[in-house]
């Protein structure tokens, strides 16, 4: 892929919180524009936490997210979101009674401010074809494979420069999986991406470096094709 040498993001000695709950104990790395990052862990390593933390969606304790040459120490959600980071949650949460044009309209209302690099439709119809004939059909109605597309796109439409996916291809056929992962591959090198995923090949497959975080802490770091 191309990466270039410009800083996308770098986490300084984070810690988060849930309540009283300490969950990050000083995690620290950078990504570089156009990289693709897998966030590794088992279940409950805190990898989704480590997602959210970028939103503000947990409470940092120390440490700094340095992101478009911003330094934050409480990052609020409404103000990565202007900054293009964009969250594609675990589990697919999609409106009915909300079309996929629908859904591609609301994710343009919510981050139109920057707007300049916000994908247009053929954009996405050229990652995600089979988007095109299901554009004014019932998002709930898809799919997973195709809400899993959706969610996506709804993130690509603002002006994201950076993309966090959660477990993307979670509960998809073989086959959806197929197709999810060519239009991340499509997605490579115009985004910086973190990629969360339990199945360590297609994470590995599809990204630059690895993060490996235990109880809460990075005990790996380094190129996907090491592990
Ligand atoms: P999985 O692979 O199962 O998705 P994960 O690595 O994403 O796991 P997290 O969801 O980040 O793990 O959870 C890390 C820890 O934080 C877990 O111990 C979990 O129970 C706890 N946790 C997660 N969400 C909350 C919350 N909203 N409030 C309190 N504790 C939470
Ligand atoms: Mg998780």
């Amino acid at each position: 892929g191309i990466i270039s040498n410009e800083i996308a993001l770098s986490v300084n000695n984070l810690d988060a919180y849930y309540g009283k709950s300490h969950i990050l104990s000083d995690i620290s790395f950078t990504a570089r524009k156009g990289e693709v990052i897998a966030v590794l862990g088992r279940n409950g390593a805190g990898k989704s936490t480590l997602l959210k933390s970028l939103l503000g969606l947990a409470t940092m304790g120390a440490g700094t997210i340095d992101i478009a040459g911003r330094k934050f120490s409480s990052p609020v959600p409404e103000a990565m979101a202007r900054l293009g980071v964009a969250f594609v949650p675990q589990g697919r949460r999609l409106f009915s009674g909300l079309t996929v044009r629908d859904n591609l309209m609301l994710g343009r209302l919510k981050r139109s401010e920057k707007g300049s690099n916000g994908w247009t439709d053929e954009e996405i119809f050229a990652v995600f074809p089979r988007l095109k004939d299901r554009y004014d059909v019932d998002a709930t109605l898809l799919s997973g494979g195709e809400q899993q597309m959706v969610a996506i796109a709804r993130a690509l439409v603002g002006h994201t420069e950076v993309l966090l996916l959660d477990e993307p291809f979670e509960g998809l056929s073989p086959a959806m999986i197929e197709e999810v992962f060519n239009a991340i591959l499509q997605l490579k090198s115009r985004l910086t991406i973190l990629i969360v995923d339990h199945n360590l090949d297609l994470a590995l497959a599809i990204s630059d470096t690895a993060l490996v975080l235990d109880r809460g802490r990075v005990s790996h770091q380094g190129e996907a094709r090491e592990l």
